[in-house]
């Protein structure tokens, strides 16, 4: 008992102080509501109904908090927070702990989490289910969970992206605005998705700081929804989602087969698009394709724009690495990275490994970066993890295929079966390897870098007018890909 009144008599000194600090509207809305808990040693432990309300606190509030806490409990006074949502609007009386508790204040005043768990949860915080919104006041301030170098700058633009990031830089400019909602980027697993996404996200957060973003894995989306569900939350779930300006869902495909959040989602969606807000997915399947979505959701997701990312041609896998080299302040010949260009080829995220790999390593080794040292140890990289189209593999398929020896592509001979074997050869070469004309020329036949050039054009041509020509294509590609895996 007489704990519980030094609290409260020490908190109340504290309000008297901060009374004379702030209007009075604010000090009702702000500071009435807070609930001190107990006082243990020069720590002082509140309560707040909210993880906005903190937040705000924290925003706003930090100095003068400080102040009459120093003022109160000395120089050495630390300030502990207990988040509380009090579920009173749910049939539940019970006080349902929104994030355990703990909680810290930047500052003189330093923290003090109950335990780290609780505090490092609060500092990534999951989701604010419950936002307390108070009118006439800024709304509330959320993490958006965004990765601050997933930037539109360093997002290099190549074939492969062109539609995706030219609409990604409108939609930056004005989100919600645009034809483009929702925008669905799809493609495959490490090209570039959650990349462009949260690209656009930062660029909103930077033009638009007042605006709500918010970043979400389908997955966790998927769980939080769960937990809502459990603890009777639902609607201040769908509630607090619906408030946000924009909201990229990264992986829909997550969502296929799990009808009780695509419902939410769907409602969710509904009210953003509606109120002109911003939506943002991405999927690793082509939406058409989507198995165990709700047709309704589909159709939705047609309704803007979709947008394909697919795999890097040599020209913008080189400028990625020089990118991220460049960015990385890190000075490599430009010879080897053409070589690791040539060597990765169907996925950016590989890429990037690839070159840190290769730094490691010769970092490891200190051997001085050469061309050489380069190739001797991403072939040892490379080989375990990616498929290396070779010039030769590519030969020997295609020769293999046409029933002749791959010498005979070194003749003069005009042989339909050994031209065909011949062009395709080039053709996929050029396709898989990205190396240049001139060196795909010198190994198939000791041609030069014009015959190449036409062999490609004219493989092109007749995939389009020759239906049979381009299923014998699209066979030898898959097993390219095939034989190189294995
Ligand atoms: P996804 O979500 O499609 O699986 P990510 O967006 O995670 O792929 O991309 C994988 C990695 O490749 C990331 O580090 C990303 O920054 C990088 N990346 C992908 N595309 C590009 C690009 N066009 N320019 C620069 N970096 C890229
Ligand atoms: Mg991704």
């Amino acid at each position: 008992m007489e704990m519980e009144n030094n609290v409260s008599s020490i908190w109340n000194k504290c309000l008297d102080f901060i009374k004379d600090n702030v209007p009075e509207s604010s000090f009702r809305t702000w500071f009435t509501p807070i609930v001190p808990l107990k006082i243990d040693g020069n720590i002082l432990k509140i309560q707040v109904p909210s993880a906005y309300f903190y937040e705000y606190l924290e925003a706003n509030y930090v100095g003068l908090l400080r102040s009459a806490l120093q003022k109160n409990l000395g120089f050495q006074a630390k300030l502990v927070y207990s988040i509380v949502v009090d579920a009173g609007r749910a049939a539940a009386k019970r006080p349902v702990p929104f994030q355990q508790q703990g909680y810290t204040v930047p500052g003189k005043i330093i923290s003090q989490p109950d335990n780290k768990a609780a505090a490092s949860q609060h500092l990534q915080p999951n989701l604010p289910y419950n936002p307390y919104t108070f009118p006439g006041l800024k709304m509330p301030k959320i993490d958006p969970q965004l990765n601050s170098n997933y930037t539109l700058d360093n997002f290099v633009v190549g074939k492969c992206n062109q539609l995706g990031r030219s609409a990604a830089e409108s939609i930056a400019k004005k989100p919600g605005k645009t034809p483009y909602n929702p925008f669905m980027i799809f493609g495959n697993s490490g090209l570039g998705k959650t990349h462009l996404a949260q690209a656009i996200g930062n660029s909103v957060k930077e033009m638009y700081p007042e605006k709500l973003v918010l970043y979400v894995e389908a997955n966790k989306f998927q769980t939080q929804y769960s937990d809502a569900c459990r603890n009777n939350t639902r609607n201040d779930f769908i509630h607090f989602y619906q408030m946000l300006d924009l909201l990229i869902i990264d992986d829909v495909q997550e969502f296929a087969g799990k009808v009780g959040t695509q419902d939410t989602f769907f409602a969710i969606f509904n009210s953003l698009h509606q109120s002109g807000k911003q939506i943002i997915l991405t999927c690793d399947t082509m939406p058409s394709e989507l198995k165990g979505l709700n047709d309704r959701l589909l159709s939705r997701f047609r309704w803007g724009l979709t947008a394909e990312v697919s795999a890097p041609d040599f020209q913008t896998r080189l400028n990625i690495l020089k990118k991220k080299v460049y960015n990385d302040g890190m000075e490599i010949p430009d010879d080897i990275l053409e070589y690791i260009a040539h060597t990765v080829v169907s996925n950016v995220r590989e890429l990037e490994g690839t070159l840190i790999s290769l730094l490691a390593a010769s970092t490891f080794t200190r051997c001085d970066l050469t061309l050489e040292t380069a190739q001797n140890l991403l072939g040892k990289i490379v080989r375990e993890s990616d498929p290396e189209y070779s010039v030769d593999f590519i030969v020997r398929t295609v020769c293999g295929h046409f029933g002749i020896k791959e010498s005979v592509l070194s003749s003069k001979s005009r042989a339909k079966d050994i031209a065909s074997a011949r062009q395709l050869s080039m053709y996929f070469s050029k396709q898989f390897t990205g190396l240049p004309y001139k060196t795909i020329g010198e190994k198939i036949g000791g041609r030069d870098h014009s015959t190449v050039l036409h062999a490609c054009k004219a493989v092109a041509k007749a995939v389009e007018t020759d239906p049979k020509f381009k299923e014998t294509v699209l066979f030898l590609e898959e097993k390219i890909k095939e034989g190189e895996k294995n």
